[in-house]
């Protein structure tokens, strides 16, 4: 299928090209090597506004109509063509944003997509458990109704932006019973009680990304 970029998705990818080659070339070695967070590369891309590619203009925004995701793939592999650890502070987010936008309610929605499309805060996304990889139905972390909230208890492991991201989607079972489809998402912000963070993977490669374990403890 042959596809054409429109002006703005070509422009976008001029401006993801000039950052991977300007600053992220210059430093992608150094960010292996010590495993160092890309924070100055994500504001970076904040201040090019790179992170509002994905997001809908009612929450701040530049997707008109439709869902953004070109976009961010363009992004993303501009970035990865310099470095793919660095790139996936990017794709992270979008992965952690996209339930959000997806599923999320009108109050979610405002809450959160405006901090994501700035890049005043990164996304995170959490499915995988340490049983649960491959086999994504057989995730067991559980969240049981507590009034006006879920109480979050489980595992999860092998996390893109763990640690750094101030805002998580997680999967978590309502109803253990019926498997996977008892599962549903939740948006949990760093620093919420009961929610911590574990084991940061020391990989053998994309260093500059933070993969991490998240343990929720009556979250
Ligand atoms: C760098 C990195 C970042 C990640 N970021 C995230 C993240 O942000 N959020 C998140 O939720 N997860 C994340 N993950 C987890 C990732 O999604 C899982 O690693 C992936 O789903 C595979 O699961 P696993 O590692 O448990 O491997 P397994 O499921 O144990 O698979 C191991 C091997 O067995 C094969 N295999 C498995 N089942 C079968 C089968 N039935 N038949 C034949 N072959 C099979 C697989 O293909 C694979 O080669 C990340 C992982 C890495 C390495």
């Amino acid at each position: 299928m042959h596809h054409r970029f429109t002006e703005e998705q070509l422009m976008i990818k001029e401006l993801a090209q000039r950052i991977a080659e300007e600053k992220i070339k210059p430093v992608r070695q150094k960010y292996d090597e010590e495993a160092i967070f890309p924070w100055d590369i994500v504001k970076e891309l904040a201040q090019t506004d790179l992170f509002r590619v994905f997001i809908p203009v009612e929450y701040d925004g530049m997707v008109e109509e439709g869902l953004g995701i070109t976009n961010m793939c363009i992004v993303t592999e501009e970035l990865s063509k310099a470095c793919g650890g660095i790139a996936l502070a990017f794709a992270g987010s979008g992965l952690g944003a996209f339930p959000i936008l997806l599923f999320g309610n009108e109050e979610q929605k405002k809450k959160y997509l405006p901090q994501i499309a700035s890049g005043e805060k990164l996304a995170a996304f959490a499915l995988t458990e340490p049983e649960a990889g491959s086999d994504a139905g057989a995730v067991r972390t559980t969240a049981k109704r507590d009034g006006d909230y879920y109480i979050l208890n489980g595992n999860k492991i092998f996390i893109t932006n763990g640690g750094e991201a101030d805002i998580y989607t997680v999967i978590a079972l309502t109803n253990p019973e019926k498997g996977a489809r008892g599962a549903s998402a939740f948006i949990l912000e760093k620093g919420t009680p009961g929610f911590e963070f574990g084991k940061k993977e020391d990989k053998m490669g994309i260093r500059a990304s933070a993969t991490r374990e998240l343990i929720f403890n009556d979250a």
